[in-house]
């Protein structure tokens, strides 16, 4: 497999495709918050603050969407990044069962946003092994999955159909995460200052205020939040030890008969496919089998990844398939599996470290750091 890189098939949207850019900072600038990073997180930010009447300027190194963001699964599942009896054996039941109440409520919010043809209410099924390989040790996981989502009131049910046995959770959803991006920052322009390719390379004080600072200019401003998954113990070396970069691989194929009406995620979740209406497998995983590989930001696809994401493409759609898209993004793991939400300085907080599901908890841990760095009351954040 020739692991040659391409941009993410979702950039092929026309209204992605036709997204027409921010200005990049041009001189010093002056802000209540400064939000760093415009990927779903960051949006949620500075929505959040603009909404509560600050002057917010957000800044992202590439484009709006460009780090994973734009460049997922499209998975909305509710919970964090384990499975829900995973997580109420490690956060305690309280945590995780509020965890899965908030990312179900922010399915809800995305979809009220950004319109059913990019957040569609499909479900979601987890399989036992992969499609036509049912794995028992997965079974009896799924079992317990099962009966977690039912302690806590959850809707599941057990899923025995033409993939293999697992659960199907009606609640979850399938988004097209590029164009999420895109019209989330589109709502926003006119209402704070966004700038692209505008890479934060530091920060410093005066005073009260602290300075962000940029290639072109700095931003004096009262308060910053970080919204930066993979890569933020780059961005603020206080974090290294808390969150790790890692690199998560997809490909898109040509389109196959119809095969997935809803996101699958399988073998523990580690190989993930959903089908577009249109025809296209979009699929990913693969990063356990070379963990020690993936542990880098080197945001290139790479050939032992790809060809395991390949066979799991050809055996979903049944033969082989014919990939057109090979691509890659980065992410940020956190060490005890807690994702970052919290002050790092006076006035700056972080967000990030999803463990690779950040497109619901994500825009949680973003608000409630916001809240945080200005000091307002606390925004809901179960951990
Ligand atoms: C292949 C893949 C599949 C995934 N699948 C799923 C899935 O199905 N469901 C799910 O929930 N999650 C999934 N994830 C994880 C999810 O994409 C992320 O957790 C989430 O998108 C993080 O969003 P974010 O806005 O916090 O961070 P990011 O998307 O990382 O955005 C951060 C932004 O900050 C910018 N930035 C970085 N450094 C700087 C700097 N110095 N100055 C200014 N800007 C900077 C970047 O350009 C980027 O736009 C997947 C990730 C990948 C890579």
């Amino acid at each position: 497999v020739a692991a040659r890189l391409t941009p993410p098939a979702w950039d092929l949207h026309p209204e992605v495709a036709a997204w027409p850019g921010l200005p990049p900072l041009a001189a010093d600038a002056t802000a209540d918050l400064c939000v760093v990073g415009l990927g779903g997180s960051g949006l949620a930010a500075v929505d959040w603050a603009v909404e509560r009447g600050l002057d917010v300027v957000g800044v992202d190194a590439g484009r709006v969407g460009a780090g994973a963001a734009g460049r997922n699964g499209g998975f909305l599942l509710g919970g964090g990044a384990r499975f829900h009896h995973d997580a109420v054996a490690h956060w305690g039941r309280p945590a995780a069962a509020e965890m899965h109440r908030l990312t179900l409520a922010e399915i809800d919010r995305l979809h009220r946003r950004v319109g059913p043809d990019v957040v569609a209410r499909t479900g979601s099924l987890r399989l036992a092994g992969l499609p036509g390989s049912p794995d028992a040790d997965e079974v009896a996981d799924c079992e317990r999955h099962l009966a977690a989502l039912h302690a806590d009131g959850f809707a599941a049910e057990w899923y025995d159909g033409p993939l293999g046995v697992g659960v199907h959770l009606p609640d979850d959803a399938a988004m097209h995460p590029a164009l999420r991006c895109v019209r989330e920052a589109s709502r926003l322009i006119g209402r704070a200052t966004l700038h692209e390719q505008t890479p934060v390379t530091g920060f410093g004080r005066s005073g009260r205020r602290v300075h962000v600072r940029t290639p072109v200019g700095v931003i004096a401003t009262s308060a910053v939040v970080v919204c930066v998954d993979g890569g933020l113990e780059r961005l603020l070396p206080q974090l290294a030890g808390r969150v790790r970069t890692t690199r998560l691989q997809m490909l898109a194929t040509e389109p196959v008969a119809p095969v997935l009406d809803r996101p699958l995620y399988a073998r523990h979740g580690y190989d993930y496919a959903q089908q577009l209406p249109t025809g296209e497998l979009l699929v990913g995983g693969g990063r356990d089998r070379f963990a020690d590989d993936e542990w880098t930001t080197d945001c290139a696809p790479t050939s032992p990844v790809q060809a395991h994401i390949e066979q799991v493409a050809a055996r979903i759609a049944g033969g082989p398939v014919r990939v057109t898209h090979r691509w890659a993004g980065l992410v940020g793991f956190a060490t005890d599996g807690r994702p970052v939400c919290e002050l790092v300085d006076d006035c700056v907080a972080a967000a990030g470290g999803y463990d690779g599901t950040g497109n619901l908890v994500g825009p949680l841990a973003a608000r409630a750091a916001a809240a945080l760095a200005v000091g307002a009351d606390p925004e809901p954040w179960p951990l």
